[in-house]
């Protein structure tokens, strides 16, 4: 059987190509060497509560057009995502917004938390900030960044905040008001049933082989198909030959516990340098409000994150978009764009700290241009 088009990844950047391109009325063929579709956005149900099994996955945004082609394969609840920061157990709102200034100052009107940042950014003499730390301290002062930022960001990234692109810390918004609203989102939610179960209706009645690896075998898959649509790392489609792209990966402890509400919240995030984990996420939260319903299922799965360096045989998670790992990709870049008949996308082919709605509004510009 030859294929129009082989996808190599079941995540979502391939999953949207796939329907596509099969809406197209063309022939696609979907590979992924794990044994599930999904990528990270992969769930899987234990206890009736649906487990986030790669972490947290909250869908927000802007973009009318990609909220409204996701209706299509999935119903989204209405969690809003608003984290809190446990540093060395004092509990704070995120993301930053007068909650927040309140406990950390005392301060009570937006003007008074406005004149302390702007006493704590004068003090830091910072006029134009050129790393995360500057930038931060920019945007909420030094206390914030002291306690709420740096500690977890060095964790986060394994590196010094100094050392880190400022956009990281612009993903956050800030706030002189009191909403603890972690995104500015039109459009906010997470699939009734799970991640998976809309992959799933991405996919239907398309070819999909899992436990399968492109790269061990690629001349074998290549032939199947006229063209490839790659979604896995750039530099491992090369066999690393320019060098190693840096990511960060994770690592998650779960667990099942005999009570109903461990902590909560679904996220809270532990900002001091001493504990290990960056975050705890306890997943019946993201489906069930704080009522009810979350606390009749009388356990609870947690799940602590941990953040490590990339090394070969890890899940790279994250790009580490610095500078010499941006200057290498642009490399990678050339030798893809001579490529004639395979085209990269997605957070790993892209190496882009894309978000799960800039990866579909990616995937379907994409579409359109292949597909016409
Ligand atoms: N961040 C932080 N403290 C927090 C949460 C986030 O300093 O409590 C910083 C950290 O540098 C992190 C970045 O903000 O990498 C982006 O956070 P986001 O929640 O968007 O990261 P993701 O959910 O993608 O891991």
């Amino acid at each position: 059987m030859k294929y129009d088009y082989l996808v190599v990844g079941a995540g979502l950047y391939g999953a949207t190509f796939a329907r596509e391109a099969t809406n197209a009325g063309k022939k696609v063929l979907v590979i992924d060497k794990r044994p599930h579709i999904g990528g990270n956005i992969y769930t899987e149900e234990v206890e009736k509560i649906h487990v986030h099994q790669y972490g947290a996955h909250i869908f927000h945004t802007n973009n009318t057009k990609v909220w409204e082609y996701l209706q299509q394969f999935a119903t989204f609840n209405r969690f809003t995502n608003s984290p809190v920061a446990n540093y060395k157990g004092e509990l704070y709102s995120l993301p930053f917004n007068m909650y927040t200034f309140n406990k950390m100052w005392g301060v009570v009107t937006p003007e008074e938390a406005k004149v302390k940042i702007e006493e704590q950014k004068r003090e830091a003499g910072i006029t134009t900030p050129h790393n995360l730390e500057e930038q931060a301290i920019s945007l909420v002062g030094r206390d914030i960044f002291e306690k709420l930022i740096k500690g977890y960001t060095e964790k986060q990234w394994g590196r010094d905040c100094k050392d880190l692109p400022a956009f990281i810390i612009k993903r956050l918004p800030v706030r002189f008001t009191f909403d603890n609203n972690y995104f500015n989102a039109l459009y906010q939610g997470i699939p009734v049933g799970g991640y998976t179960k809309m992959v799933a209706n991405m996919l239907r009645d398309i070819d999909v082989e899992l436990e399968v690896d492109y790269l061990e075998n690629k001349d074998k898959w290549n032939a199947m198909a006229d063209k490839v649509i790659y979604t896995g790392p750039i530099d491992a489609f090369y066999d690393y030959k320019l060098g190693y792209l840096q990511y960060r990966s994770v690592r998650f402890e779960t667990e099942m516990l005999e009570q109903a509400n461990f902590q909560g919240n679904a996220a809270v995030n532990y900002t001091d340098r001493e504990t290990p984990w960056t975050r705890i996420i306890e997943h019946k939260w993201f489906e069930f409000g704080k009522d009810d319903r979350g606390e009749d299922i009388p356990k609870t799965i947690i799940s602590r994150e941990y953040s490590s360096e990339w090394k070969p045989g890890d899940e790279p998670y994250y790009p580490v978009n610095d500078e010499a790992n941006s200057a290498l990709y642009m490399k990678y870049r050339e030798l893809a764009a001579g490529e004639k008949n395979v085209k990269f996308g997605g957070r790993l082919g892209e190496y882009k700290y894309y978000d799960m709605d800039a990866v579909v509004a990616s995937a379907l510009d994409f579409s359109e241009k292949e597909l016409g």
